[in-house]
């Protein structure tokens, strides 16, 4: 069985080296499995390049694709799936080591126990920040709130799956693309590896927290569009209380007359209000301009260069 490693690369001369150390020999140990390894090249600007070509002219079993630019890792996982669809299975791994090399053999043993999506779940996130802790979890709570399509907390990206998710995987048409929530999206039959995330190897992460905010409006956007639905029902419910304090206020006219009073109450609902329509647009322009992004029908990257690829 034919089993391709797929690797988004984005500036790691670092980690590369320190990677194929560690992966290459347990690869070697799996009897059974024909392995081979898909790089994609996601416009580094140091010295990935090269040795990836150094890597590929020495391994025949070693495919590299580079990208034109930075496409972002999700475009670059894409780009690796569709290189990947004469294996039986697709691992996808980062390159930095923090999804360990253990878990591939224990993701072939399940793969052969005829599961179709093998996952690493993150048994703590002891090598985080609190802050990040605590953002993620509650990404997690809300997105599995609002979305009708629940996602497993605290899964990566890091994952085996069969030709047969691939497949449907290159099938979505999408643009933007939030990985984790199609892996999701396409089901079959699937099962959760425990795991301990380690901390980076080497190199430096390409997350900040405006990346990951974007990322997280990006993963709720693609996979709901409850954040727009949910101004019609406020939108009614102030109606209806405008319409009782209007109810409300005459009564107070009739009885009492009127003493000219509620300037700042007046004050305090216009703010209130305008605030609440320019966020309720602000919701309605998030996806406009995803719409926007995904008529345009753009690829989704743009190859440079294929090495050891048919
Ligand atoms: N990556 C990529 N393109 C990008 C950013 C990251 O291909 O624009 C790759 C990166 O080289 C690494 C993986 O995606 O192999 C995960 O990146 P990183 O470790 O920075 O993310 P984290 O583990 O902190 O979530
Ligand atoms: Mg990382």
């Amino acid at each position: 069985m034919k089993i391709a490693l797929i690797v988004p690369v984005y500036n790691e001369e670092e980690a590369l080296p320190v990677f194929w150390q560690a992966v290459e020999p347990v690869l070697q140990k799996e009897n059974g499995f024909r392995f081979e390894y898909i790089f994609v090249n996601d416009g580094s600007t140091d010295g990935t390049l090269p040795y990836l070509k150094d890597l590929s002219a020495r391994n025949k079993y070693v495919k590299v694709i580079s990208l034109s630019r930075n496409f972002g890792k999700e475009a670059a996982l894409t780009a690796g799936l569709n290189e990947a669809v004469q294996a039986d299975a697709a691992i996808v791994m980062d390159a930095d080591l923090q999804d360990p090399p253990e878990l591939i053999p224990a993701f072939l043993e399940k793969f052969k126990e005829g599961y179709d999506v093998v996952y690493g779940t993150r048994q703590n996130r002891q090598t985080d920040s609190g802050l990040k802790r605590i953002s993620a979890n509650a990404f997690y709570k809300f997105y599995n709130f609002i979305s009708t399509r629940p996602m497993p907390e605290n899964a990566g990206d890091c994952r085996l799956i069969s030709q047969r998710v691939v497949q449907a995987l290159l099938q979505l048409p999408e643009r933007e693309r939030f990985m984790k929530g199609l892996f999701n999206w396409v089901g079959f039959k699937s099962v959760s590896i425990p795991f301990v995330r380690q901390a980076r190897q080497a190199g430096k992460t390409k997350w900040n927290y405006w990346r990951l905010w974007n990322f997280a409006l990006e993963g709720i956007t693609a996979s709901t569009t409850i954040p727009l639905r949910l101004w019609t029902y406020f939108g009614f419910s102030v109606s209806l209380f405008a319409f009782l304090y209007a109810l409300w206020v005459a009564a107070k006219k009739i009885i009492f007359g009127n003493p000219v009073s509620g300037y700042s109450s007046l004050m305090v609902a216009i703010l209130f209000f305008s605030g609440v329509q320019l966020i309720s647009l602000g919701v309605i322009g998030e996806y406009l301009g995803r719409t926007f992004m995904e008529v345009k029908q753009r690829p989704l990257y743009i190859i440079d260069e294929k090495i050891n690829c048919q």
